[in-house]
């Protein structure tokens, strides 16, 4: 069987995808062909007019829906609004630094709920429209963090060495279907957020912006290059295309060497 790419025709949510990753991964879907659903809590004009700009700019359909996937009704209720979902991408994602005896029980209740518990409620809305429509793909945006750990990164760490778990058991649950299930996982990302950064870290360790990049933000990213939104997109693409199709229950690292150290 010939090998496709295009992914006309089907219908991909993306949760927490109103910046960084998330849009990233939207873009490259609908560059594709995909129709995709746009997702974060806020309920903005500008959150609507992403969506309507990729429906212009590659001619697919797009939406944006409201849903807090702090929420599991909210979580279960995006897929259900939505009315399809061929391929899930579970992205949405928070962050908090602190030593474990003063790590805010919110904040990690807060991490957990995000980072992995949304991810189980969507797939378990999703799975069954994949089954339905004989072709799904689900992709768990974790991290390095899914592999190794840091300190003071509790909830994180485990929230995304969790979602790790989560792929294999819905990979195997969903073997002999023409359904997969992986991760990425993202060494440090150029994104909106960690460019923001980069002037304090500057002023914080004295460094031109090139030094406190390859020498504070990307110590432990062999490269010492940030991946960028559009290669998450184009990872997530090549999961959707027939090359993967038996590719399932795996992580694909995309973290310039990180987990090789
Ligand atoms: P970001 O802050 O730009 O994006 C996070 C997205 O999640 C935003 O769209 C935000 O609105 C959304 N979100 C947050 N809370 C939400 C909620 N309660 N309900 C719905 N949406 C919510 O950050 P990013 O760097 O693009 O991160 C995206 C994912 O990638 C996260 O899971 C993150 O852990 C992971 N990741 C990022 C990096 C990196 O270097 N940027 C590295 C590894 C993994």
């Amino acid at each position: 069987m010939a090998i496709t790419t295009s992914l006309s025709g089907k219908t991909a949510i993306i949760t927490g995808s109103n910046s960084g990753i998330g849009l990233g991964v939207a873009r490259e879907l609908a560059r594709a062909g995909a129709d995709v659903v746009l997702n974060s809590f806020s309920d903005r004009a500008e959150d609507h007019a992403l969506a309507a700009a990729l429906a212009a700019e590659f001619r697919v359909r797009a939406r944006y829906i409201r849903a807090d996937m702090s929420n599991p009704a909210d979580c279960r209720g995006l897929i259900a609004q939505a009315g399809a979902c061929d391929i899930l991408i579970n992205n949405a994602g928070i962050q908090h630094v602190a030593p474990i005896p003063v790590f805010p029980v919110e904040k990690w209740d807060a991490i957990i709920a995000i980072n992995l518990s949304s991810a189980f409620h969507t797939t378990a809305a999703a799975l069954p429209m994949m089954r339905a429509a004989g072709w799904g793909r689900v992709i768990n945006i974790a991290s390095a963090h899914g592999l190794t750990a840091s300190p003071f990164k509790s909830a994180y760490v485990a929230a995304k060495h969790g979602i790790v778990g989560l792929t294999k058991v819905t990979a195997l649950e969903t073997a002999e279907e023409p359904i997969t299930a992986n991760a990425i996982c993202p060494g440090y990302v150029l994104t909106p957020l960690v460019e923001a950064q980069i002037p304090d870290q500057m002023k914080t360790h004295g460094m031109d912006r090139d030094t406190v990049v390859r020498e504070v933000m990307l110590a432990r990213q062999p490269s010492r290059d940030f991946a960028t939104v559009e290669q998450m997109g184009g990872t997530a693409v090549f999961l959707c295309s027939d090359a993967a199709a038996q590719i399932t229950g795996t992580t694909i690292s995309v973290d310039g060497g990180w987990t090789a150290l």
